[in-house]
């Protein structure tokens, strides 16, 4: 038996939900009684482990800056007591939540194991039970010490995963990272792919609700229309351009716009719509001029990832020239620099 001591937080997503008369929706007492009628999870190879609910339960479309704080806040009050962390979390954000999480759990150098499924648990059919008693055993194990998410038979790096499939089994991938681990007859790690702890005291850095966009470009673009939110209020936005980072220049709107931005401070980072693959801006001349204005490469890092690095790096306090810096340096394993 492993002596290994896990935490698992159940903050809501399919995983715990039942249907209702207004569709799926999370029920505490009822997960619980189904975990209790599961004997696999006490079996003697499996490690010890508690539960602890975010209250209230959460559809994950509905998780955002304030429950993140929470959910790393259990983990840091719990840091000293347990050898690994498990967290129950809808599919739908599950991506943000653990890029988030990687850059909140500083110095971390224990297994956060990120799960869930498509099917509830509640199903007599589901994929719940195979992600919670692996994700279990993989905080347990212990070899993993990062922030990760296990889904469908695969651990990916947490700020490496995105959600690929709306109703797949296997529904995330981590089209810029290989697999941490598969699952298959064994659970076989990838050893030379795993982030090694940077050594670092454990700390947890709290998120503010920082003012960012996304934007996505698309042919017929009219860049006038975002005039109105390129304010001095705008800290930060994640442009999701084209191929290796090229944006649609027609009718020469799109210059001044990101100039704008830019005099205003604000921090633009350009990553790719493409899943695979880096951004490489000044390969072509459409993506010289944001090279000129000063936007930042997102290199091959995700928007989820992108998105919260920037929240992180703006709730550290940086100075705008380090957060440009630092978006382009590998912080978590996020991002790979060539
Ligand atoms: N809407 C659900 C959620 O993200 C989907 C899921 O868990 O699969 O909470």
């Amino acid at each position: 038996m492993n002596r290994n001591r896990i935490l698992v937080i159940y903050t809501g997503g399919t995983i715990g939900m039942v249907a209702t008369e207004r569709g799926y929706a999370p029920e505490k007492d009822r997960f619980h009684k189904l975990l209790g009628e599961i004997p696999e999870l006490r079996a003697p190879s499996m490690p010890d482990w508690d539960i602890v609910d975010m209250d209230p339960l959460l559809d994950s479309t509905n998780i955002a800056v304030e429950e993140w704080n929470r959910i790393a806040g259990l983990i840091a009050d719990n840091y000293e007591k347990y050898d690994g962390f498990v967290i129950l979390h809808g599919t739908d954000t599950m991506a943000y939540t653990a890029s988030a999480l990687s850059f909140m759990l500083e110095g971390n150098a224990k297994p956060v194991v990120l799960t869930g499924s498509q099917i509830p648990l509640c199903e007599v059919r589901n994929d719940a039970r195979d992600n919670l008693i692996t994700a279990i055993m993989v905080a347990a194990q212990g070899v993993v010490k990062e922030v990760c998410l296990y889904f469908g038979g695969s651990l990916l790096r947490g700020n490496r995963a995105m959600k690929r499939s709306a109703d797949g089994l296997i529904a995330f991938d981590s089209p810029n990272y290989p697999h941490l681990m598969d699952a298959a007859i064994s659970i076989k790690y990838n050893y030379n792919n795993l982030l090694q702890p940077s050594g670092e005291e454990f700390h947890l850095r709290k998120l503010h609700n920082v003012p960012i966009a996304v934007l996505k470009v698309f042919p017929g673009i009219q860049f006038e229309i975002f005039e109105g939110i390129m304010t001095e209020a705008l800290k930060g936005v994640v442009i999701e351009t084209f191929g290796s980072g090229n944006m649609p220049e027609r009718g020469g709107k799109l210059l001044p716009l990101i100039r704008k931005a830019a005099d205003n401070g604000t921090i633009l980072a350009i990553c790719t719509q493409c899943p695979q693959g880096t951004v490489s801006l000044g390969t072509y001349e459409v993506s010289n001029n944001l090279k000129l204005a000063g936007a930042v490469s997102g290199c091959d890092m995700t928007t989820e990832a992108a998105i919260a690095k920037l929240y992180y790096l703006f709730s550290c306090g940086y100075e705008e020239a380090e957060i440009k810096r630092l978006m382009e340096t590998d912080l978590r394993g996020e991002v790979s620099i060539y």
